[in-house]
């Protein structure tokens, strides 16, 4: 099969038929056609689409080394600087499409299990683990799946000293019952963005202080697998008009809430039970989380540059940019930019191989940017917020334009040098990304899109070499 196309992604989706449920009932008809999930399924084919356009295919996808096929480039496994480079371009053509505000585009989790099924002898020894996930890495290349994932419990009691006992009826989703055929899971993990919307649906324990055993477990289920239920929370794509909902109506993604019913997951689809050795080294040794963060800084990064022009074509629209402080805010835009691009950058010119010969980005430089962007986002919206005062909170919609008082509109709301309709087009964009339902989902998302920002922080503390620093010190002082 190889890479697909926009059709065969939507094709999947209508057969498999997975259990989402919204505002009360579950979705039966075609998922397509359904307003919380058209926008977004219309935008996630487009981009399958775009790896087979003449003009992109050699970027986005190469050739298979097991079928000689043309299969995505977001499973390819690099073994130099040039294969880094060629995802990252890939992973950005792709985040262009959105202005960087799909974060679970297809190449997210594809990146993830490229990693672990490139690694697939840290799993080997156990079983059948090994050939679970090697094999889950070439269906997933071969086919072109794509992923949802989930890797939190339920936010009820996050103390230290917390522990869960529900007896049968577990909160956290928990292995119930080992059977001849597989694993019997039972709970609740949040959460899954796009859950559903996906051919499989990804399972990954959290590394914690203490974990207990029945909760140690990794494993790829198809998102259509009995009693496995997916349920969705309010929608933000209010319309279908792209001049309403800029974002929202394009970039919906959903997240949801995803319920193990007393779900059965075949062996030879589990890839982890209960070992905490190899929980410990399929994050470490795989490079899980430095593939991971190089296709997110890459969409971060491109991001970054949708804000800059959309906060550019802001100041221009109204001629502010002749006070010093909207400069000034501007640039800190192109500031922050900047910083992504190099730490982008930087992590691909310190990469070095791993024993398996794999070019592993540096993952130094990626943890500064993914730390440095829940703060750095968030400031970026207010900067919009600054910069569009009034103008982002009146915004009459595309039908009051065509409307009696459309006239009124159109003289009382034009920008310096265009007419009404597109200065409140672009000041709707500005609303969307930064403002609407839409828009502060965005930046609760960018917060932790990453895991709990704060423990992202501990971790650099415990995992950054000083020793040098400390040298230059020493040398100094005992000189
Ligand atoms: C829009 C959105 C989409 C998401 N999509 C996905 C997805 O597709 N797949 C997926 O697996 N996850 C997804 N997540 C979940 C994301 O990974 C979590 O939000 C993140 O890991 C934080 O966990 P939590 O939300 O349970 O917060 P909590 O862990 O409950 O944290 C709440 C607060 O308590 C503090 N806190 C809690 N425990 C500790 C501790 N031990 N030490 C210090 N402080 C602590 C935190 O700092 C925070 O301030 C998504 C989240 C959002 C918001």
């Amino acid at each position: 099969m190889g890479a697909i196309d926009g059709s065969a992604y939507l094709g999947r989706l209508r057969e498999r038929q997975p259990e989402i449920w919204i505002n009360g009932q579950r979705i039966t008809g075609n998922i397509c056609e359904h307003q919380a999930f058209k926008g977004i399924l219309t935008s996630k084919a487009a981009l399958y689409d775009l790896q087979l356009a003449p003009e992109f295919r050699e970027l986005m996808t190469y050739v298979s080394p097991l079928s000689g096929r043309r299969v995505g480039t977001s499973y390819l496994e690099p073994r130099s600087k040039e294969d880094l480079e060629k995802r990252r371009k890939a992973a950005q053509e792709w985040a262009k499409a959105s202005g960087g505000l799909m974060g679970r585009s297809p190449d997210y989790m594809n990146t993830g299990i490229m990693a672990l099924g490139t690694a697939w002898d840290i799993f080997d020894g156990n079983e059948s683990w090994g050939s679970a996930i090697k094999s889950l890495y070439e269906r997933g290349r071969e086919n072109d799946l794509s992923f949802s994932h989930t890797f939190v419990t339920p936010q009820v009691n996050r103390s230290l000293g917390y522990f869960e006992n529900n007896g049968e009826e577990p909160l956290a989703a928990k292995v119930i019952k080992t059977t001849s055929d597989g694993l019997i899971i039972k709970g609740a993990r949040l959460l899954a963005t796009q859950g559903g919307l996906t051919d499989e649906l990804v399972v990954l324990p959290v590394m914690g202080n203490f974990i207990e055993d029945s909760s140690v477990y990794a494993f790829s289920i198809p998102s259509s697998t009995k009693n496995l239920k997916f349920i969705c929370r309010e929608s933000f794509s209010y319309s279908s008009s792209h001049y309403n909902h800029p974002l929202g109506s394009r970039f919906e993604e959903m997240d949801t809430i995803v319920v193990f019913d007393s779900v059965e997951v075949p062996w030879e689809r589990v890839f982890l039970h209960k070992d905490m050795e190899v929980l410990f080294n399929m994050y470490n040794d795989s490079s899980f989380y430095s593939f991971l963060l190089h296709q997110t800084v890459a969409r971060q990064a491109v991001k970054t540059e949708f804000i800059l022009g959309i906060a550019q074509l802001l100041v221009d629209t109204i001629q502010i940019d002749s006070y010093q402080h909207v400069k000034e805010k501007v640039s800190e835009i192109i500031v922050g930019y900047e910083i992504m691009k190099s730490l982008l950058l930087a992590s691909e010119m310190e990469a070095a191989p791993d024993s398996r010969g794999r070019m592993i980005p540096s993952s130094n430089s990626l943890y500064a940017a993914i730390s440095t962007y829940p703060k750095l986002h968030a400031r970026l919206m207010e900067i919009l917020q600054l910069l569009g005062a009034s103008g982002l909170i009146t915004i009459p919609a595309e039908e009051d334009f065509d409307s009696e008082v459309g006239p009124d509109l159109n003289h009382y709301l034009k920008g310096t040098d265009c007419d009404a309709k597109t200065k409140i087009g672009l000041f709707r964009l500005a609303w969307d990304i930064s403002t609407s339902a839409f828009g502060g989902r965005q930046t609760v998302y960018e917060r932790f899109f990453f895991g709990d920002p704060v423990r992202i922080s501990t971790g650099i503390y415990n995992g950054y070499e000083r020793q040098e620093a400390k040298d230059l010190v020493f040398r100094l002082l005992n000189d």
